[in-house]
């Protein structure tokens, strides 16, 4: 009911938490495509440790095969993207996944196994570690989020927005140096999508490098440190959020601001 999303959510701000050590991003000329079709071209971004950036954009401008591009989900054409200085290109896959977490809009949990169980699956399979670990390690990352309470219950048994935050657990579990967050509360009722924003707020303000696109200008607005309109596979503007909500450059920011303000 919303009246357990809302006192989760309080319980999730008030642990104060530990902090995270989020690490740099630098994305250099990144060009990518699927086949013939170019989607990215050139685009180059900065991410300071410890900072929200916000992608804004149309639908189709490339938002989400930047995120992919960031895991190597897809392979960049041309183009280079370092993590705290070092190249994702010459890394081992597993490597970069640990280090770079992702949420997606659906998402994605075992629908046979617990909250529990979903956050320690990943912990077991791709980190090693022993059952013992891994679910202290889970539990903790699930009171963190708000759900020490719903660990037992499968995705079935929860809330979209609990569903999510279980997601955000999972992620969190794996110590990861930044995470990207794809249009996470584009699939949830209305009602639920606060408290996952507050949640993702919570996390940017303890220290976590985090990527979001979103369609949710006000958390850009209000959380961000850097918002990025990206259009037809390219930075169009990149600034803080007073300059670009406020102060638009361009033709087409300002022409986008006037469709989705
Ligand atoms: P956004 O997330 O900003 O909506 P996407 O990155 O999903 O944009 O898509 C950018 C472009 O790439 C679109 O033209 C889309 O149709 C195309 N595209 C996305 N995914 C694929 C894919 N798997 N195969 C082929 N084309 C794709
Ligand atoms: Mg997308």
């Amino acid at each position: 009911s919303g009246l357990e999303e809302v006192s989760e959510l309080d319980a999730a701000s008030r642990t104060s938490g530990a902090s995270f050590k989020g690490g740099s991003l630098d994305v250099r000329q990144l060009s990518m495509a699927y086949g013939e079709l170019d989607v990215l071209k050139g685009v180059d971004l900065s991410v300071k440790p410890g900072s929200v950036t916000c992608i804004i954009g149309p639908s189709g401008s490339g938002k989400s095969t930047l995120l992919r591009g960031l895991n190597r989900l897809v392979e960049p054409k041309s183009g280079d993207i370092l993590i705290d200085g070092e190249s994702i290109l010459a890394m081992k896959p597993e490597r970069l996944r640990r280090r770079v977490g992702m949420v997606f809009q659906h998402f994605n949990l075992f629908p046979d196994h617990t909250a529990l169980e979903n956050v320690m699956l990943s912990l077991t399979k791709i980190k090693g570690l022993p059952n013992a670990e891994a679910e202290r390690i889970a539990k903790a990352r699930l009171a963190d989020v708000g759900l020490a309470s719903r660990q037992h219950h499968r995705p079935g048994g929860l809330s979209g927005g609990q569903q999510q935050r279980v997601a955000i657990a999972r992620a969190l579990a794996m110590e990861p140096e930044v995470i990207l967050f794809d249009e996470v509360t584009s699939a949830l009722d209305p009602e639920l999508v606060k408290g996952v924003l507050n949640l993702m707020a919570d996390l940017g303000s303890r220290g976590m490098t985090m990527v979001v696109v979103t369609h949710e200008m006000g958390f850009a607005r209000r959380v961000a440190d850097q918002v990025v309109f990206m259009d037809e596979g390219r930075v169009v503007e990149a600034g803080t959020p007073e300059a670009i909500f406020d102060n638009p450059q361009s033709q087409r920011l300002q022409r986008f601001l006037a469709e989705v303000l």
